[in-house]
């Protein structure tokens, strides 16, 4: 009854958000709206356009396709888009307005690309929305004229919805191997390089639970091979996500120094942070990345909530938990009371999770790192120093703040 996870609406959203020059126009009431908006805007700090066609009782009775029409060519006009994208909502799905036949009579009066989403929130979860919004813009794509050159240096990362300094390090990383980034489906990328996908010579899956899907279709349909390794969250993980990438496309591991130089740094915060407990709340991707990372300090992650499995979580998940001889609780899709329960019984020192465990943290005293938000760097080897030195920093402020916590009697 207290779901970590919400509607497909909200993954199509993201999805199209990341398209330059789109802009999604839901068809339904203002709520699907507002409530999309006010979160990505908070957890963005920016400003963010998502439109309605503010469906009101009326519309909902006796449909609302001319309503539709004439706000897709306000639209345009208002905003001049390269692209609109008209998602449906729980409303609109299920008076099964005809979408389809309203996009083909307006695209003769306007200048944006048209193209719709099924997004109705009954359909599923914000994991169904992206993988929609993925395969929509698999069908957009040109087949590629000749066969692919397995070494043209060409990658794509599917499944990555964050831009900011995560995304910039990889493009980094990725130069200086004299890689290309063809396309980051779905992050700042355009139409065009939409298109020109099926050119690149691996696909690279940065999400569990959306990306490999639609890996697998591409490899079907453009014969483009993938990887689907962990994030490049840690030191060893980064190491591993790069090497695995330079061996399939051919290229030589160049970064043992700086390798060598992040463990040699991330060891002066393993004695600190040793046995420190801690509850992690997220995706398969993160909880994966964080299970081994934080193992990889010494600490001890005793809660692992997955609120989304990819295929393959669960056979990375006990690989690590074997690897690192940890032994969490593992929740899988829990709701908000069993997380509470656990941690409550557990006595964490520290919660990593997003704007969702606010909440937890708040009513247990205990701190929170927000992991979810895309503004502070955290793949490379760069980005786990950061992340150890910001662990530590928490921790020591809490124990500033609250001298007696380590009081077995402090937790009720
Ligand atoms: S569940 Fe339905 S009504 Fe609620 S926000 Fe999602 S699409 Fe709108």
């Amino acid at each position: 009854m207290e779901s970590l996870r919400t509607c497909k609406l909200f993954g199509v959203i993201r999805g199209v958000l990341g398209i330059k020059g789109a802009i999604p126009l839901i068809h339904g009431p203002i709520g699907c709206y507002y409530h999309i908006k006010y979160l990505l805007s908070m957890r963005s700090s920016r400003p963010v356009r998502i439109l309605s066609t503010e469906m009101d009782q009326n519309d909902v009775v006796f449909g609302s396709e001319d309503k539709l029409h004439q706000k897709i060519c306000e639209v345009d006009e208002k905003y001049s888009p390269q692209l609109i994208a008209v998602l449906t909502s729980c409303a609109s799905s299920i008076i099964g307005e005809n979408i389809d036949n309203v996009i083909e009579k307006a695209k003769n009066n306007v200048n944006a690309n048209l193209l719709t989403i099924s997004s109705g929130g009954f359909e599923g979860s914000q994991i169904e929305g992206y993988i929609e919004c993925l395969t929509v813009l698999i069908d957009l794509m040109d087949e590629p004229v000749e066969k692919v050159n397995t070494n043209n240096g060409l990658v794509n990362l599917i499944g990555q919805y964050r831009g900011g300094p995560d995304l910039k390090i990889i493009k980094e990383y990725f130069d200086k191997l004299g890689i290309k980034l063809n396309c980051v489906l779905i992050s700042g990328c355009t139409l065009h390089e939409i298109k020109k996908v099926p050119e690149a010579s691996l696909n690279i899956s940065m999400c569990e639970a959306s990306g490999v899907e639609p890996c697998e279709l591409m490899e079907n349909r453009f014969n483009i091979p993938f990887l689907h390794e962990n994030l490049p969250l840690g030191v060893n993980a980064t190491a591993n996500y790069l090497q695995e990438i330079c061996k399939k496309l051919d290229k030589e591991y160049i970064f043992a120094e700086d390798e060598e130089r992040a463990e040699r740094e991330l060891k002066a915060y393993i004695p600190y942070l040793t046995n420190k407990k801690a509850v992690i709340v997220a995706g398969a991707t993160r909880v994966i990345a964080l299970t081994d990372f934080l193992s990889e300090l010494g600490m001890e992650p005793v809660i692992i909530c997955l609120d989304f499995e990819g295929k393959y979580t669960d056979f990375k998940l006990d690989k690590i938990i074997k690897m690192r001889k940890i032994n969490p609780v593992i929740l899988k899709q829990p709701d908000y009371l069993e997380i509470l329960h656990e941690t409550k019984k557990l006595k964490p020192d520290i919660i990593f999770g997003g704007m969702g465990e606010i909440g937890l943290s708040a009513e247990l005293g205990i701190p929170l790192i927000d992991v979810m938000h895309g503004q502070e760097l955290t793949f490379g080897f760069e980005g786990a120093i950061r992340l150890a030195k910001k662990i530590r920093e928490t921790l020591e402020a809490e124990e500033n703040k609250h001298p007696n916590k380590t009081n077995p009697n402090f937790f009720r």
